[in-house]
Parts: C-alpha cells; structure tokens; sequence
C-alpha cells in the first residue's frame, strides 16, 4: 500500500515554521531534563545482580589451583556445546584429575547453566564485560586463560576471592544440609527461601511448599 504524506501547510505553520518551533521546543525541554545516558567509559552503570560476562574458573584461595573436580556437569549441561574437558583418573583412588579445561566464548550464549550446574563452584560467568577483541583466538579460553580471567576480575573489582558469591549459587527449595561443601559456604546469610520458586509436577510451585 502506498503511503500518502501531506505536505500542505496553513499559513500559520508557512509565515512563523512550527514545527522548527517545536522541534526547538523538544530541545530546550531535554535540555534541564535529566539525562539518560552516561559518559561511558569515564562512567559505569551499576551491573545488575546475576550479570552473565567472561569466563572464569575460579582460584582456590587454598591449594591456588581450579576447584574443578572433572564431574563432567557443566560441559554435558551447555546448550552451545562449547565446553571441553579432559581427565585422567588416578588407578588406585579413581578421583578425577583435569587435565584441560576450555570453553569457546564466542558459541556461548551466556545461559549460566555451566555455573548453576557445578557442585563446587568452580566456573563462573563473571561481571567482567570489556572483552571485545579483532581476532577469534583471544575467545577461546584454556585453563590457564580461565584461572588469569579470575585473577583479573578479583584484582580489578577488588574483590576477596573467599567472599565472593555466585549469585547463581541459589539452591531452590533444598535445606543447606543436602548441599556439598563448596556450595554451603556461598549461601549468603540473608537468602530464604522466600519467593524462590521450584518446577514440581510439570508446575512451578513455591519452594518453601514443598520443603516445609
Ligand atoms: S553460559 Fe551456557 S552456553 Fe555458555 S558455557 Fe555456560 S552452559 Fe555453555
Ligand atoms: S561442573 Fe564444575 S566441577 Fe564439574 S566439570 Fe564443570 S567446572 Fe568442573
């Protein structure tokens, strides 16, 4: 369908121009409103909580290793398919050791099952953002690239490493008892299970329902 555009004007908007009138008047109006953009890179908005950025495996403050026990979760749970472990297994005690860890930044699609799924809290998807890069090979990140990734991001956001909480750490509707050790330490104090909600049945139900 063709559209029509009437261009005819009556001689008020022909002898004082209105709509430069207005359009000036639009001007001034935003001129003493309040702005909505900021002065990026000099300013930085507030991330919300839960921001999915950069990988990174997490340094244990302990051994200053990955806590990464091999289980396999993260890599068999991504959609993108872009995690790839291997390990070796130790003959007598038949405990896992990694011994490559990499994700392809650029097929993920930030979902954050990686991080939910680990028991141990050892991947994350950090809050760090400015990554961008004019090649492929600085995305795809090995173990040694994911341990400096979290080096980065605690020294830059001045963060201590044993305080730092996943906040997709949330255990839905599961007393802290069935949780494993690294969890436990990362519920933050004040969670409740208030407004948590949990899929039971083919329905979401509350969670604080089904626990009590
Ligand atoms: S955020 Fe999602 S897509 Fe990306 S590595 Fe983790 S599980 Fe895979
Ligand atoms: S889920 Fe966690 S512990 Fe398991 S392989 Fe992935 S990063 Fe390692």
């Amino acid at each position: 369908m063709k559209i029509k555009y009437d261009t005819r004007k009556n001689l008020a908007e022909r002898i004082f121009l209105l709509e430069i009138l207005k359009g000036l008047g639009l001007t001034l109006k935003r001129l003493f409103s309040k702005s909505v953009t900021i002065q990026y890179p000099k300013e930085r908005k507030k991330l919300f909580p839960g921001f999915r950025g950069k990988h990174a495996l997490i340094r244990d403050p302990n051994t200053k290793e990955s806590r990464c026990v091999a289980c396999m979760r993260c890599a068999t749970v991504c959609p993108a398919r872009c995690i790839s472990i291997r390990f070796s297994k130790d003959e007598k005690t038949q405990a896992r050791k990694v011994e490559s860890y990499e994700i392809d930044a650029l097929r993920c699609i930030f979902c954050g099952y990686c991080e939910e799924v680990c028991p141990v809290n050892a991947v994350v998807l950090t809050e760090e953002y400015e990554y961008s890069n004019y090649t492929r090979e600085p995305f795809h990140f090995d173990m040694e690239r994911l341990l400096k990734n979290w080096d980065e991001f605690v020294e830059k956001n001045k963060i201590d490493p044993e305080q730092y909480r996943n906040p997709f750490l949330r255990p839905r509707g599961r007393s802290l008892g069935e949780l494993p050790s690294g969890k436990r330490i990362d519920v933050p104090e004040e969670w409740t299970l208030e407004g948590q909600v949990i899929w039971k049945d083919g329905r979401a139900v509350s969670a604080k329902e089904v626990v009590s």
